[in-house]
């Protein structure tokens, strides 16, 4: 068997590996028009800010360990330009030489991720302004702040890859601007919750500029020097020497249509529980394709290396005769803002409602250990249905612990716990680490 896999940073990697690991005769080539493979994008943030030293640490993995390791082919700088379906050809451009050739596959794994949404601005290509996708991105980044001395910044999306490097930039001494379109820094939480989010950036001199839009990117060749504001008559000028766009992100599609492959309500790819698309032969894994809620049960698009890498090993299983499927997914995320810890997993307030649940709010505001040991508040809200108790989804903000709570919820909500559960949990106590009654009990006694 033949496996072509066509992306290799988390899910497809993973895909080949599970596929190696279950099949030792398969021949598994996986291509990559860029150069760094198996990175870790989520540590890409702590390299600009200087937490991690050298890019090197982000990229341990090279072609030549995927062979000695895997026997699996890693062409790096090699893009997929076309699929025929038919003859199960790719088409292949060596992009050092310009030459293309093709090649047959048996099984086609498609893992080609997304890429940053730049908005169509004025301005938004002058040297200076930045997505944060690669590591190639993040090297420029960290160039440019180093070279120009960067003093200033604006960051405009406050989402997580927003505010991570809001919190690096500002680390490294630069003044930073977060320019963000609605209410809230993290507008995927309820806006109760990401308030304390927008309070913590302002606590550390961020300027932060809610339902807010940019108009223009302004400067000439030599480099970005501001960022309009507002509308183009009535705005203002931030000045900038650096901009990063941090607006979303949207799937690499175009090998996806030209393989006629179904494209789900969330606009990723429409897949089974294995990664099988309505195409025979041709699969989709990573950020690339559609999950769906464990709890609504609706198709799903959150795109997340935790996710990624699932999904890759579940769909490297199937194609070698296994029956690992995925079970969905709660988008249980987390993100560091300076001293909070802010994590989600399952539905908001917001969502809980918008999917027709008459929605029971817990909220609590206890000390993740006691406070002879440091502890500091942790706030954790959680969504029940009313009518059942059953757990819909948390939020948790705190200096430390959100990220144990997270997961304990994560995993309750998963197993289908209702409220009154969360107090039976046989959690780890000693006052290093928690309270007699952790925070998670708390929540579980709200309706006492
Ligand atoms: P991608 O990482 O997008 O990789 C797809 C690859 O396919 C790319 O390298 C691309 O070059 C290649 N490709 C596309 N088309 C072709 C083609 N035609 N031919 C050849 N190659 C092609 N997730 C978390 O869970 N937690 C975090 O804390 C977190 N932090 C993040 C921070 C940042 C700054 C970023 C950028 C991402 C972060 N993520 C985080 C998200 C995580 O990195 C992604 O979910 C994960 O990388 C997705 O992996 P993937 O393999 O599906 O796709």
């Amino acid at each position: 068997m033949k496996i072509v896999v066509v992306g290799s940073v988390a899910a497809g990697t993973s895909a080949a590996a599970k596929a190696r690991r279950n099949d030792e005769s398969a021949r598994i080539t996986v291509y990559e028009r860029d150069h760094d493979i198996s990175y870790s994008g989520c540590g890409l943030p702590y390299f600009v800010g200087g937490e991690v030293e050298t890019i090197d640490e982000l990229t341990p993995r090279d072609a030549a360990w995927f062979k000695a390791r895997y026997d699996v082919e890693v062409r790096t700088g090699h893009e997929v330009t076309d699929v025929d379906v038919t003859t199960r050809t790719v088409t292949v451009r060596d992009l050092a030489t310009g030459s293309t050739f093709e090649d047959p596959y048996d099984e086609l794994v498609l893992a080609t991720g997304v890429r940053s949404v730049v908005p169509p601005l004025a301005g938004v290509d002058l040297p200076g302004v930045f997505t944060v996708r690669s590591p190639s991105d993040a090297r420029a980044i960290r160039g440019w702040i180093e070279q120009r001395k960067a003093r200033r910044a604006v960051v405009v999306g406050a989402g997580y890859i927003g505010l991570e490097m809001t919190e690096q930039l500002t680390e490294r001494g630069i003044a930073v601007t977060v320019v963000e379109a609605l209410e809230h820094a993290m507008p995927r939480m309820d806006a109760d919750m990401s308030a304390r989010v927008d309070a913590e950036l302002r606590r550390n001199d961020v300027d932060l500029r809610l339902a807010t839009r940019v108009s223009a990117i302004e400067g000439d060749h030599d480099g970005v020097t501001g960022v309009r504001v507002g509308s183009p008559e009535d705005g203002e000028t931030v000045a900038a020497d650096l901009v990063i766009m941090s607006v979303g992100v949207r799937p690499n599609l175009e090998l996806a249509t030209q393989a006629g492959v179904t494209i789900g309500p969330t606009h990723a790819i429409a897949v089974d529980r294995q990664g099988r698309t309505d195409v025979p032969h041709v699969w989709a894994v990573g950020d690339v394709a559609e999950s769906f809620n464990l709890i609504t049960g609706e198709p799903a698009w959150v795109p997340l290396g935790s996710t990624a890498n699932k999904m890759g090993r579940i769909t490297g299983d199937a194609i070698t005769g296994g029956t690992l499927e995925h079970r969905g997914i709660l988008g249980t995320s987390i993100v560091r803002v300076f001293d909070l810890g802010v994590a989600q997993t399952g539905l908001t307030e917001d969502q809980a409602r918008a999917a027709g649940y008459d929605v029971e709010v817990l909220h609590n505001i206890k000390p993740d250990r006691p406070e002879y040991l440091g502890g500091k508040p942790l706030v954790i809200k959680a969504v029940a249905d009313r009518a059942t108790g059953r757990l819909l989804g948390a939020q948790a903000i705190g200096a430390s612990g959100a990220d144990k709570r997270i997961d304990v919820l994560a995993t309750a909500i998963t197993y289908g716990a209702d409220v009154a559960d969360l107090f039976h949990l046989d959690l780890a106590y000693s006052p290093t680490y928690a309270t007699t009654k952790d925070p998670v009990h708390y929540t579980g006694m709200a309706l006492d």
